[in-house]
């Protein structure tokens, strides 16, 4: 059976891995001349800079996701580091006991908890709370069941999931906790604006925060060496071994479909690519609204594309830096107040700066040099795209606007950033929207609600439509790669179920 997928970033890649291991002969289709996607990469001036991957979940042995990761990459051969802390933050108001204004987010639990109680005692029970809630998920392989979708699973299976109730009852307890709501709670003033600032001012579910703490504690929430395009480059690497075939610089511009089933791919040159089934794994909006011209769609879907069930996640601008200089004892990712808000012209107003510091990385910038990237995220990506059209000029001068000012202000708070300035490089959400095609440039497909264990909204087929599949980052609120890779594993074993059973 041919398979036609559409989109090589690690959603097509794996989805193609898991379908040749299956027995599915495919082929991708990647608009760009590289794989990857948004997990990528890019060279300037000797310096690499990274658009994706600052930890994966399941980068060590004994996690749920290790395994699925080891299905297809040898894990033993990539390098991880995890890192002392997730996020050191610098606080405008409060200062904690010790006269610092600096908040470490701890990722060694035991360190975290003596940390949050000697600077805030006063707060004691909801700093036990939370430790007792990532202990609990500690003990639960989270997924559970990771490599059987339910079909697959047997009963005694299905019956050891009694084991998961206390991780359930905890679970419940705070499914609906958000970083605001925890800090209300808090009494101690340094600990309550670290809470208020953990998503950079944005209200989250704690859950989002304490879910990744229990896989850093463990040394499963890593980065690999080599970054987010060398991390792709695997899994395409792995996908030509299992005889699967990826054709670059082919942009598939509809589906077609006759008589209510996909049967070929058009692509802008006007070409066809015939299959027995197609598989999308690109922007949602784009699948449902363009390539398929918005006729397999109902009122759920309707009401998803006028984001009445979940927001876009945001876009990000990222002002990458290549500094002739080593940054040995900075934090690797720092937030910090700006001296004054800055209004971008979408806007949005920043009042802090994001930056992270590649000092870890060796690969990323020769020897006594290192690659910093400043992020700035927004909900108007729309305002880039349609900018970077209309005009140009107006669009670069903002660019360079945004990475003088913020130039000016990393200059002030580590110093010497100027003088040692080799390289500038600004990425907006035109840049991701034009590189992978993502609705409104989003950074990971839809912003999780506060339910992070609802179903997803966007299912796996489109009604009235045989023979056509989806799968990608728009499957699971929040995406990331753990959640792209686990949608193409799902979907591949349903497919193996359905066709070749
Ligand atoms: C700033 C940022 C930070 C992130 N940090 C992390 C992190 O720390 N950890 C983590 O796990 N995840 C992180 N992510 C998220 C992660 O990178 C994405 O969720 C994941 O890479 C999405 O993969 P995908 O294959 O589903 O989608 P995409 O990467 O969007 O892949 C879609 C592919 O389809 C191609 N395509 C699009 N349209 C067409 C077309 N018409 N024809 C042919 N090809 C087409 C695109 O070029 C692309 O290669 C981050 C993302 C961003 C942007």
């Amino acid at each position: 059976m041919k398979v036609n997928i559409i989109g090589g970033g690690v959603s097509g890649l794996t989805l193609g891995c898991y379908l040749q291991m299956y027995g599915f002969r495919t082929e991708i289709f990647e608009k760009n001349k590289v794989p990857g996607g948004l997990c990528a990469s890019w060279k300037r001036g000797g310096y690499t800079f990274d658009a994706s991957i600052h930890w994966i979940l399941g980068s060590g042995e004994g996690s749920a996701f290790y395994k699925l990761w080891s299905q297809l990459l040898d894990m033993k051969s990539v390098e991880f580091v995890t890192h002392e802390t997730c996020l050191e933050i610098e606080l405008k108001n409060s200062q904690d006991k010790y006269g610092n204004n600096i908040f470490r987010l701890y990722t060694d639990i035991c360190r975290l908890e003596k940390y949050l109680l000697d600077i805030a005692p006063e707060d004691r029970r909801s700093i036990k709370r939370v430790v007792t809630l990532i202990r609990t998920m500690q003990k639960y392989e989270m997924p559970p069941m990771v490599c059987e979708i339910p079909e697959l699973q047997t009963f005694r299976q299905k019956l050891k999931m009694v084991r998961y109730l206390p991780f359930v009852w905890q679970y419940l307890k705070w499914a609906s906790v958000t970083n605001m709501q925890f800090a209300r709670r808090l009494r101690n003033p340094f600990l309550k604006e670290a809470f208020e600032l953990l998503f950079d001012g944005e209200e989250v579910n704690l859950l989002v925060t304490t879910m990744p703490l229990a896989f850093y504690d463990k040394k499963s929430a890593g980065y690999p060496i080599g970054g987010s395009a060398r991390f792709a480059d695997r899994f395409a690497d792995r996908y030509m071994q299992l005889g699967g075939k990826i054709n670059y610089n082919r942009d598939v511009s509809r589906v077609i479909v006759e008589n209510g089933r996909a049967m070929a791919l058009e692509f802008s040159d006007g070409s066809l690519a015939e299959s027995d089934m197609t598989i999308s794994t690109v922007d949602w909006h784009f699948t449902v609204y363009k390539a398929l011209g918005g006729e397999f769609i109902n009122s759920s879907i309707e009401k998803l594309a006028s984001l009445k069930v979940l927001q876009l996640y945001p876009s990000v601008l990222m002002v990458s830096l290549g500094v002739a200089k080593t940054f040995k004892d900075f934090p690797h990712f720092f937030r910090f107040p700006l001296s004054r808000p800055y209004l971008s012209p979408d806007g949005t107003v920043y009042e802090r700066l994001e930056v992270h510091i590649y000092n870890y990385d060796p690969t990323f910038a020769p020897e006594g040099k290192t690659s910093v990237t400043m992020s700035f995220f927004t909900r108007n990506g729309a305002f880039w795209i349609d900018l970077r059209n209309s005009d140009r000029e107006l669009y670069d001068r903002y660019k360079s606007d945004l990475a003088a000012n913020m130039i000016d202000e990393l200059d002030k708070k580590f110093g010497d950033i100027k003088a040692n300035l080799e390289v500038t490089d600004v990425a907006t959400p035109a840049t991701y929207h034009r590189y992978t095609g993502n609705w409104q440039g989003s950074a990971q497909g839809w912003f999780p609600g506060n339910n992070l264990m609802a179903q997803s909204p966007v299912g796996i087929d489109l009604p009235g439509l045989k023979e056509f599949y989806y799968t990608g980052q728009w499957s699971m609120p929040g995406g990331g790669l753990p959640s792209v890779l686990k949608a193409s594993h799902d979907l591949a074993q349903k497919l193996m179920l359905k066709y070749k059973s």
